[in-house]
């Protein structure tokens, strides 16, 4: 059913602002390009689907690069104009534009390729990626291409002075005044939300760790309701930990081929293991080499989804070699599913804390 939560989060893409910023990233828009002119002979005379078009500019790359017919179905009523940028750009043959949700629009054939830009923040901000899901059980043949194909959220501890100098510390001395008094009242408004934000590199503590990893081919919306993961780090360096970053990236990659019976070693020399999750039956990708990335990394070119930042209220004064371990759970809201619950604990030096906070 479509909630009263769900017309606001497609209203709020009938504005041209959020379509500007996005085709404007660079970064984003010619990924998708490469990865489309890249998968090129998967999509030549295929029938695909444009899971959330706006504007149409990844239904109309998808024309341009052969597709016989594509289906760009977007809720929002920037569908309005991408039929009007389709008609303009003589493409009405080949695109059709669907007006409508993906969970109720009707498309009266299988489809060889699914495109989506579904990406929120954090990766799962929005939770665009159930409907990603739905197109794909609906509609995708058998060996059909999803783009992109996988994605990864990651996890690192940052230290951050400037931005916690400019939002806390400051009130320490005010045009001369003692303002300490608002120091509580600062750090709830500063940090009590995750914040979307630039780092870069040098902000990072030590190696990221991978918070979830997505199959597009096989994961489930079941799976999405709740990500929960146990980390540990050991910092490189001595610096004070002000919170957490969290950033991904999606591949671009072929379908997922799984190896059939007859592919498979019918016996490994001292092997007897005819378990699914023997090493010799682990799935492969076509090219696992060539896949284009697009990541949103500190230490890679700016994106629109920059990073997402989970500060503490209290910097920790981290030692060399110190660790840091907890959880992190990500979880859909009951009040809102569009909105994004984050429990996060963590416990260093012999302290041990509980943040909750909600991504609205
Ligand atoms: N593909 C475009 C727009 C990406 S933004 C581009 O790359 O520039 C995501 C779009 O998906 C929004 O326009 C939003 O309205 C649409 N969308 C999200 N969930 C949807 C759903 N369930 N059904 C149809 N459209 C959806």
């Amino acid at each position: 059913p479509c909630t009263d939560f769900d017309m606001a989060y497609f209203h709020s893409y009938s504005h041209l602002g959020i379509h500007e910023e996005m085709i404007k990233d660079r970064v984003r828009t010619e990924t998708y390009r490469a990865a489309i002119l890249q998968h090129q002979s998967s999509i030549e005379g295929k029938v695909v689907v444009d899971v959330g078009c706006g504007t149409g500019i990844l239904s109309i790359f998808c024309a341009h690069a052969g597709a016989k017919r594509v289906y760009a179905v977007d809720a929002s009523d920037i569908a309005v104009q991408a039929n009007e940028v389709v008609k303009a750009n003589n493409l009405s043959d080949t695109v059709i534009v669907l007006h409508g949700r993906v969970e109720d629009v009707e498309i009266d054939e299988e489809v060889d390729v699914i495109i989506s830009e579904w990406m929120g923040y954090m990766l799962l901000y929005e939770s665009m990626l159930g409907s990603v899901i739905t197109a794909r059980d609906r509609w995708l043949k058998p060996g059909g291409l999803i783009l992109p194909s996988n994605a990864t959220l990651y996890m690192a501890p940052v230290t951050h002075p400037d931005r916690y100098g400019e939002s806390i510390d400051f009130w320490r001395n005010v045009y001369g005044i003692d303002m300490s008094a608002m120091l509580q009242l600062a750090k709830q408004c500063a940090f009590e939300e995750p914040c979307v934000e630039t780092i870069t590199g040098e902000n990072v503590l030590t190696w990221p760790h991978v918070v979830k990893h997505v199959d597009c081919y096989t994961i489930t919306i079941q799976e999405l309701e709740s990500v929960t993961t146990r980390y540990k780090f050991k910092s490189m360096m001595r610096a004070p930990l002000h919170g957490f970053a969290f950033w991904f990236d999606v591949e671009f990659s072929g379908p997922a081929i799984y190896p059939t019976n007859s592919d498979a070693p019918s016996s490994l020399s001292g092997s007897s293991s005819n378990s699914p999750i023997d090493g010799s039956q682990r799935k492969k990708r076509a090219n696992p080499n060539e896949a284009l990335v697009l990541s949103t990394a500190p230490e890679d070119p700016p994106t629109h989804w920059q990073q997402t930042l989970v500060y503490f209220y209290d910097p920790i004064e981290m030692e060399q070699d110190q660790l840091i371990e907890g959880s992190v759970t990500l979880s859909q809201s009951k009040e809102n599913s569009r909105f994004m619950n984050i429990h996060l604990e963590y416990a260093s030096g012999g302290r041990s804390f509980v943040k909750e906070s909600v991504m609205r």
